[in-house]
């Protein structure tokens, strides 16, 4: 008989839209080893330079009906009109092959994921200011003004913001370097334990 495997430790990330989480987790995700991202399925649309498999599956509603037929979903949520879901995959295969995951989904995602897996580690990263989150949405969509889209995310971060104290942690990314750095040592020290 062969060792017994580790299983892998998973690490809930929320942040409001716009805050930075993509850019944090990329680049975490390059300096530590044997730490893999969970790819979710959505039916939005893919940003510039977001690749299908690697940022997301990205899915038809007849692909989403077909796992909620196969119970594929660990999770899911419907987010500024989309869906975005879990695949049980995507965490129990990464973790019961020893490998440690980051799930990165919104507040109710994290509700859940913690009420199925207790012992996971839950980060929240926060805007420096409600102003900076308005003009890093804007730079990212490319836009100048808010639209209808922009809104939601908008009105839904503030909304999220009031959750934040039920994390096991809450980080600030004002500063990218020490955002990456702070969460590069959350993510260490859980691991070693
Ligand atoms: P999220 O995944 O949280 O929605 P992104 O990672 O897409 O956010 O980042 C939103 C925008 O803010 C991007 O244009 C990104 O380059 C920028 N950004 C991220 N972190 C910082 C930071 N610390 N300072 C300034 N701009 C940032
Ligand atoms: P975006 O469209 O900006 O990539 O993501 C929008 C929101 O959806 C973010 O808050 C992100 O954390 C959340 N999200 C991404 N994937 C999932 C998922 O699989 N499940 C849930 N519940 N939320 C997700």
């Amino acid at each position: 008989m062969g060792e017994e495997q580790t299983r892998g430790k998973i690490f809930i990330v929320s942040a409001p839209s716009g805050t930075g989480k993509t850019t944090i987790l990329k680049r975490i995700v390059k300096e530590i080893p044997n730490l893999y991202f969970s790819v979710s399925a959505t039916t939005r649309k893919p940003r510039e330079g977001e690749v299908n498999g690697v940022d997301y599956y990205f899915v038809s509603i007849d692909d989403v009906l077909e796992m909620f037929r196969k119970k594929e979903l660990l999770e899911w949520a419907m987010v500024h009109g989309n869906f975005y879901g879990t695949p049980v995959w995507e965490v129990e295969g990464k973790i019961n092959s020893g490998k440690n995951v980051i799930v990165d989904v919104d507040v109710k995602g994290f509700m859940k994921i913690k009420r199925k897996y207790p012992e996971s580690v839950s980060i929240f990263i926060m805007p420096p200011s409600i102003q900076e989150l308005k003009e890093r949405l804007l730079k990212r969509e490319g836009k100048s003004t808010f639209d209808e889209e922009l809104k939601k995310r908008f009105e839904k971060a503030t909304y999220e913001m009031s959750f934040r104290d039920l994390y096991d942690y809450v980080i600030v990314n004002d500063n990218l370097d020490r955002a990456c750095n702070e969460l590069k040592e959350i993510i260490l020290k859980n691991i070693e334990k």
